[in-house]
Order: C-alpha cells, then structure tokens, then sequence
C-alpha cells in the first residue's frame, strides 16, 4: 500500500517593515512554494494589529497565484470590521481561513460580543457559507487558560461542529501528546483531521520564552542539550535540524495527515527539514 503523502502548509507573519514585505514577497515565498505547499497562512497581529499588512500580504500572494489563508480574529475589532475584513477576502478571491478568538495585547480591551473562537466560525458560516475552508487551532498540550484537558477537547468539538473543517495544533515536540491527543479526540466524536504545528528550532531562547507563554513544553533533553551549546550557533542549528527532522519522520510514519510549519519567514530551516523527509 502506499502512503498518502501528508498534507503541507507554511505559515509566515507580517513583517513589519516595506522591505521585509518585499523580501517576504520576492524571496522567501518563490523559495518555499518551489516545495509544492498545500498552501500558506499569514498570522494576524493580536488584537487586530496587523490588519492591513495581513491583509496586504494575502491580497499580493493570491494575486500571483498562490493559495494562502489569512489569520483572523476578532481582538480588536467588532463584528462590522471582521465583516467588511471577509468581504474583502471573498473579493479578493480568498478561499482559506484560520479562524482564531487571538490573544489580546496588554491594556487593550475587546471591542466585541464575541468572546471565543467557536463563534467567529458561526459568524464567518452565517456571513459567507461555505465559501471559505476554515482551520482552527487544537492544543495536544493544552491551552494554557483551559480549566481541563476534556473541556480544551469540547471547546475544540464546538469550533469544528460550528462549521470549521480542520484544526492544525500549537507546536509541540512531544510527539505521544500529540497522538495521544488524535485519540482523545476520536474518542469525543471528532472526525475531522488535526493538523500537526511544527516550529523548527532557530533561535532557542526566543523559543524557550515564547513556549513559556503559549503553554508547548520543551522536553528537559532539548533543554540541556541546547544549553551545553552556549553560543555555539552551528551546533544549535545541527541539533535543532535533528530532532524537528525526526519529529516529522515519526509524524509521517504514524500517520499524521499533515503538517503545518511555522517558518518564522525563514527558508532555512524549514526546507532543509522537508528536503531531509524526502517529500519533494
Ligand atoms: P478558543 O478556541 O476560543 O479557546 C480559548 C480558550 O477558551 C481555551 O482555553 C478554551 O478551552 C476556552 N474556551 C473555548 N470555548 C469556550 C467556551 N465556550 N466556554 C469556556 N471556555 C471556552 N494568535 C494570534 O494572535 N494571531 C494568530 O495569527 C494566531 N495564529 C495561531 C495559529 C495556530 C495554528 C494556533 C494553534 C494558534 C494561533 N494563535 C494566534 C494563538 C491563539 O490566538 C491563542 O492561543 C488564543 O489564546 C486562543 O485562540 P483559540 O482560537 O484557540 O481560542
């Protein structure tokens, strides 16, 4: 039998500089749809912060023929500007959507009734029907502000029974929560596939400080390992090329549907991992 191949996505932010447009543009996008990605996404600021570079990033890729899916969320933003945001994304012949409730930046306060990710989906439903594909986001670690492992897994149930077709996961490199969580799932009536997030290892104090945040535990192993290097940035780069190359391999091979790669705009490291898989 052969094997299906898993489904690959590639995930930037805005940069927030014109150049860094144009380098994501130019440079990096032509470089990684050269792998031949299902498609890309593009992360929307918290609380609405980079609406127009989100949206202007989009509009540029789909214009040259690219399959890409805005990040949206309704932080910042009340039901009108999500609204005038999708008709936007419908004009401008979107397809994709990654539908968040986002975080919201200190001192800021929601402008919106809406208070979680499950009622963005029915807002989008309501407003566009099926016009849009839409992914959320899954915690095989679990949220960092869910009261329970079940209740994360029922809150993920509501967003995908409001209409949303799959989920794609925080990064994690614990590869058992991962599919520990596939069969928790299953076993709550999900039936729609769950995307496995992979964060290559690029600047590892970035990542130690934001994976306190967002609740994805680094193994004490890659901890101490990474540690012992100091500023020995070559043997990060190996090491860190190691184990997320291996993490994907065993993904692969138990059958994940996909992977969605947090690039951080980077070509390297992501491509030196997916040529390592073999999937070109
Ligand atoms: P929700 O699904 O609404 O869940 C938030 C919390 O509330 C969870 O703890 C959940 O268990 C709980 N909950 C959900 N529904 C209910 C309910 N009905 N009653 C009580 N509790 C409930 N952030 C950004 O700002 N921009 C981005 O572009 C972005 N992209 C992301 C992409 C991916 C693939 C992932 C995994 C995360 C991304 N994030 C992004 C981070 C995300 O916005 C945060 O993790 C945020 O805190 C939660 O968003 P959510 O959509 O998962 O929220």
């Amino acid at each position: 039998m052969t094997k299906q191949k898993p489904r690959i996505s590639f995930e930037f932010f805005p940069p927030k500089t014109p150049e860094g447009k144009q380098k994501l543009l130019q440079e990096t996008v032509p470089a990684l749809n050269a792998l031949g990605p299902e498609f890309f996404s593009v992360t929307y600021g918290a609380g609405g912060t980079t609406r127009d570079s989100t949206r202007g990033i989009v509009t540029s890729m789909r214009e040259a023929g690219i399959d890409v899916a805005p990040h949206l969320s309704f932080g910042g933003d009340d039901e009108y500007a999500v609204g005038d945001l999708l008709d936007n994304y419908v004009n401008s012949g979107i397809k994709r959507l990654v539908a968040l409730r986002g975080d919201m930046p200190s001192g800021m306060g929601a402008s919106t009734q809406l208070v979680y990710a499950n009622q963005l989906v029915e807002f989008v439903r309501q407003r566009c029907g099926d016009h849009f594909e839409i992914e959320v986001a899954a915690y095989p670690e679990i949220h960092p502000e869910s009261d329970s492992y079940d209740s994360d897994i029922k809150f993920l149930k509501q967003k995908l029974d409001a209409g949303a077709n799959s989920a794609i996961t925080q990064y994690f490199y614990n590869v058992e929560s991962y599919f520990y969580y596939l069969d928790r799932c299953a076993d709550a009536g999900i039936d729609k596939p769950i995307y496995a997030g992979v964060m290559p290892i690029t600047n590892f104090q970035n990542l130690a400080r934001f994976s306190r945040n967002c609740g994805a535990e680094i193994p004490r192993w890659i901890c101490r390992r990474m540690e012992s290097y100091g500023n020995d940035q070559e043997s990060v780069r190996k090491f860190g090329l190691e184990v997320v190359t291996q993490l994907c391999q065993t993904l692969i091979d138990s059958g994940a549907p996909g992977i969605h790669f947090y690039t951080m705009n980077q070509v390297e490291p992501t491509r030196e991992i997916y040529n390592n898989l073999g999937l070109k």
